[in-house]
């Protein structure tokens, strides 16, 4: 049992519940041990004083490829998939090392943006999964599967790359083998499927039967392009969410991410099946898209919250969800308690974990206290409103996972920021070079 630790005169907020003003709460072994007013406190071994901070559940942030900041703010004026484009790095450049130390960029980013639980998905699992270890984020690998040939499906066409099929499937069950469970089950492996046009009927087939063995969850793309929604139809004869269907994989164990294009159809498919969705609304914003979000939620599906490495911060997503189902609705849609509860409690639910994203007694210490000194987090009154739509992730100053303080007064406490930053500057700097002398 580790000492307790009392954490002392805090706002909490917490999904679905009004905000309770100068409490104090106290973590014992991992978990929220007791909640009250802080007159009420016993004293404890440590405490922290949060100085009248908003506290609140540490983030579950459900879609990130975290290798991809390689490219961050060169492509995001390219168009669709700007990955496959000449001129741009290529993952598979990226050697195991390189792919390790962008993902530790990347990740370490999320958690000082308060993103307690994170989704990490892309090629070399191997490597997203070193990097959580030395991150400390409570982390969902997967290994990216697909069968796809790149260069045709550059020309639309998809062709099977049969070995890239048996080497991605490898990869992904190597790395369930070696990580699913490390460090007391804080990594976890899910099967990923890449997406319905980048993986054959057969491939998505043998990713059912596994996860029907394994009962893992399973995460993909779903309807995340026009391109993919045309592909699909005319392989297959039917949408991308029917063929989920077929193959057996539609059903609450998946999450999904993106969900753009679908008909009422699809919609209702997914629903009845309880699926959950990925929700990326800035993602989707920035090629011109609004998911259908609202109808989802209403037809069954579970809405979680995801930052897809365009950023780490899940205030600005949890906003922008907002502004994005109203535009699409061109109604006053949607409020900040209720993407508040997707960022948090509806992520751990859609993975499994109910106990996490809220707090309450017994519920894991995941948590994340931001700055009392903030002009845009006053004034206060529910804390919810004021966190969604003025908060930033630059306002995080402590972060706790398992009630383990990974960061304090803004900076990680088991990483060398600077070496993080230096190295994965490093990694950019020579994979741009390769990518300008091709
Ligand atoms: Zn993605």
């Amino acid at each position: 049992m580790t000492e307790a630790l009392l954490i002392d005169d805090v706002h909490l907020v917490s999904p679905g519940q009004p905000i309770r003003r100068h409490a104090a709460l106290r973590i014992e072994s991992g978990r929220i041990a007791w909640i009250g007013p802080r007159e009420m406190a016993v004293p404890a071994e440590r405490t922290l004083s949060g100085r009248g901070a908003l506290c609140l559940p540490g983030f579950v942030n459900t879609h990130n490829h975290t290798p991809l900041m390689i490219v961050r703010g060169m492509v995001e004026d390219l168009g669709f998939a700007p990955a496959y484009t000449p001129g741009i790095p290529q993952g598979h450049w990226l050697s195991n090392e390189e792919t390790f130390l962008l993902a530790r960029l990347g990740q370490t980013e999320l958690l000082m943006a308060g993103c307690t639980t994170v989704v990490d998905y892309y090629r070399a699992p191997d490597a997203l999964a070193r990097a959580a270890m030395e991150t400390g984020l409570r982390a969902f690998i997967g290994g990216r599967v697909m069968d796809a040939d790149s260069a045709a499906l550059a020309e639309g066409r998809f062709e099977t790359d049969k070995a890239l099929g048996e080497s991605t499937l490898r990869d992904s069950l190597d790395l369930i083998a070696r990580w699913d469970g490390a460090d007391g089950g804080r990594i976890r492996a899910v099967h990923a499927p890449h997406a319905p046009d980048t993986c054959s009927r057969g491939l998505l087939n043998e990713v059912s039967h596994l996860a029907d063995a394994d009962k893992r969850p399973v995460h993909t793309h779903l309807t995340q392009s026009r391109l993919e929604v045309e592909q699909v139809r005319a392989r297959e004869g039917m949408s991308p969410v029917e063929l989920l269907d077929e193959v057996g994989l539609l059903n609450p164990g998946l999450f999904a991410a993106h969900g753009i294009y679908m008909d009422q159809v699809d919609i209702a498919r997914a629903g009845s099946a309880h699926i959950h969705l990925c929700h990326a609304p800035i993602g989707n914003a920035a090629f011109g898209a609004a998911a259908p979000v609202l109808a989802m939620r209403e037809a069954g599906v579970g809405v979680t919250l995801c930052t897809d490495t365009k950023s780490a911060d899940m205030f600005e997503t949890m906003r922008m969800a907002i502004v994005a189902a109203r535009v699409r609705a061109q109604e006053f849609v949607l409020d900040a308690a209720t993407v508040f509860g997707w960022a948090t409690e509806g992520g751990a639910l859609a993975l499994g974990l109910s106990d996490l994203g809220r707090l309450e007694v017994g519920y894991r210490a995941d948590l994340v206290m931001l700055d009392p000194a903030a002009p845009n987090l006053v004034p206060v009154v529910d804390g919810c409103g004021i966190l969604v739509h003025a908060g930033s992730a630059t306002n995080v100053r402590h972060v706790f996972r398992d009630g383990q303080h990974l960061v304090a007064d803004g900076r990680p406490t088991q990483l060398d920021l600077e070496a993080v930053l230096r190295d994965a500057q490093a990694v950019a700097d020579r994979l741009w070079a390769r990518a300008r002398a091709v």
